[in-house]
């Protein structure tokens, strides 16, 4: 029989798993930007600067202004499985940090040229790493020139995997992804400044919004085509949970699902729980081919929802789904019908 292969059972070595491990978080230049910017927020960054050039396939930048890594843990960093927002069972069932798993870095640094610079709040200066295949030893951690804060360099995404390099597209395909992953996470914290350049073209600048006028000008500045004037303000609460944010009248509606946003604890997820309780709040609103255009923010109690579903964290569980569902269906149903009532609240196209 050909199909059957041969061979001893070995244990696979580091750089393998990591290389493995790296298919599922590490699929495009996209999910890079995803999860530098994610360790960003986590740092508790007031401005986060992400610089691509040629869609991420040349490279990828992400500097912030947050916490910074010590020197002595900048090995630590980049390893597997080695991660600062848990320790334990419990720390991870009610976490709070959008990482948790221990795994991008040395996942991204697996499949790329990584260079992780970083100055810790108290240190004196900067140092910087850049793992390679070996493990990294204690004398390849050299100073460096930053100000404050961390910033992450990706080169050579794929160089040495032809057969995952051969499934990106072409640079403005794959930075429409990243811009598109930049949105998202730009739209989960107001209060934290974003910068986004391509090719050394600011494509966006966002200020922190410190008030709800500021908010809305963020969010049609990302959405655009006018989803503030066809925009409802959704608040509600009920049972523990919180949904707030926007969503736009039947009329702003698109052949395409592409104008949805929906977060649980400022984590941008997709759910199709989430997604069906808005989907049938608009039942009799919409067409079947039409996808309503919304930013939500759903907050729950965070040991009610499992982030540990998915290895790029797109996607969770929640504990009791049909509490969420009629919740949010019940949520935007109102805020529908308030409009409905009061037909100039926004304007139809
Ligand atoms: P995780 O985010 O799941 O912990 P990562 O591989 O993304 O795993 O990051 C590993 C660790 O490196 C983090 O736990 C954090 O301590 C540190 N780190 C990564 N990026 C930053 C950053 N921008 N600022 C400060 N610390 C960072
Ligand atoms: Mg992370």
């Amino acid at each position: 029989d050909d199909r059957a292969i041969a061979m001893t059972i070995c244990l696979l070595d580091d750089q393998l798993i990591s290389q493995i491990a790296a298919g599922e978080v590490v699929e495009r230049p996209a999910s890079i930007v995803k999860e530098l910017m994610e360790n960003s927020l986590d740092a508790g960054a007031g401005w986060i600067n992400v610089d691509i050039e040629h869609g991420g396939l040349r490279r990828i930048l992400v500097a912030d202004d947050g916490r910074g890594i010590d020197r002595d843990e900048l090995p630590l960093a980049v390893a597997r499985h080695a991660t600062s927002k848990i320790d334990s069972l419990d720390a991870l069932e009610a976490v709070a940090s959008l990482g948790f798993r221990g795994e991008a870095l040395a996942s991204i640094a697996s499949v790329a040229q990584l260079t992780l610079t970083s100055r810790a709040l108290e240190a004196d200066r900067a140092y910087a790493v850049t793992p390679g295949e070996q493990q990294l030893q204690n004398d390849t951690i050299r100073p460096a020139a930053l100000d404050r804060g961390t910033r992450v360099e990706v080169r050579e995404l794929f160089a040495r995997i032809p057969a995952r390099r051969k499934f990106l597209r072409a640079p403005a395909t794959e930075f429409s992804h990243i811009r598109k992953a930049f949105n998202q996470l730009a739209l989960s914290r107001f209060d934290i400044g974003f910068v986004l350049r391509h090719d050394g073209t600011e494509v966006s600048r966002l200020a922190p919004a410190d008030d709800l006028d500021a908010m809305q000008t963020r969010v049609e500045k990302l959405i655009g085509g006018a989803f503030g004037d066809h925009a409802v303000a959704v608040d509600e609460q009920a049972a523990g949970m919180r949904l707030s944010g926007w969503i736009a009248t039947p009329g702003f509606s698109r052949g395409q699902a592409d104008r949805q946003y929906s977060y649980v604890n400022h984590r941008p997820i997709r759910d199709k729980v989430f997604n069906h309780g808005v989907r049938l709040a608009y039942r009799d609103l919409l067409h079947n081919q039409r996808h309503p255009a919304y930013v939500l923010y759903l907050d729950v109690d965070p040991r009610q929802v499992d982030v540990n579903a998915h290895p790029a964290k797109a996607e969770v569980r929640f504990r009791e789904s049909r509490l969420v569902h009629d919740f949010v269906f019940r949520s935007v149903g109102r805020a529908l019908a308030a409009v409905e009532a009061k037909p100039h609240a926004a304007r139809e196209v």
